[in-house]
């Protein structure tokens, strides 16, 4: 699967500490991140990761048009709701096309456990339910 990864600033810890924990999950998945949060997750668990640009410069919507092709099966964005952010827009338009598309999207670290231990069972295909609807 491609999973997308992404943390605002008060959450990349969080963000960090949440790859470290399932990096045997993360390491069988082709990993895409915006510039910070990949470095850092980069740096903290050795991952190989496909870093785009900082969320600020675009990072959220190359994200995004990965989703528009049909390219993303994940997005794992880790939110802060207690700061307001410059690229806001680009942050709705993001979480608005994983509606568009059906995509996964989990942006707290709960949903994001449910999602990752899913994954690791085996028994997410939710691709498949979807198209059946
Ligand atoms: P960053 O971008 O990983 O480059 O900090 C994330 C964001 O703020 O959207």
């Amino acid at each position: 699967m491609k999973i997308a990864l992404i943390a605002h600033d008060k959450k990349k810890n969080d963000m960090v500490q949440f790859t470290i924990a399932y990096k045997h999950v993360l390491e069988k998945h082709d990993l895409y991140a915006t510039g910070t949060t990949g470095l850092k997750i980069m740096e903290a668990t050795g991952l190989n990761i496909h870093r785009f640009q900082s969320g600020p410069l675009g990072g959220d919507q190359q994200i995004g048009a990965l989703i528009a092709q049909n390219d993303m099966d994940i997005v794992l964005f880790f939110r802060d709701p207690l700061t307001a952010q410059p690229h806001e827009p680009d942050v709705s338009a993001l979480v608005r096309l994983c509606d568009v598309y059906s995509i996964p999207l989990a942006t707290n670290m709960g949903t994001a456990e449910i999602i990752i231990r899913g994954l690791e069972r085996g028994d997410l295909k939710w691709r498949d339910i979807v198209q059946k609807i």
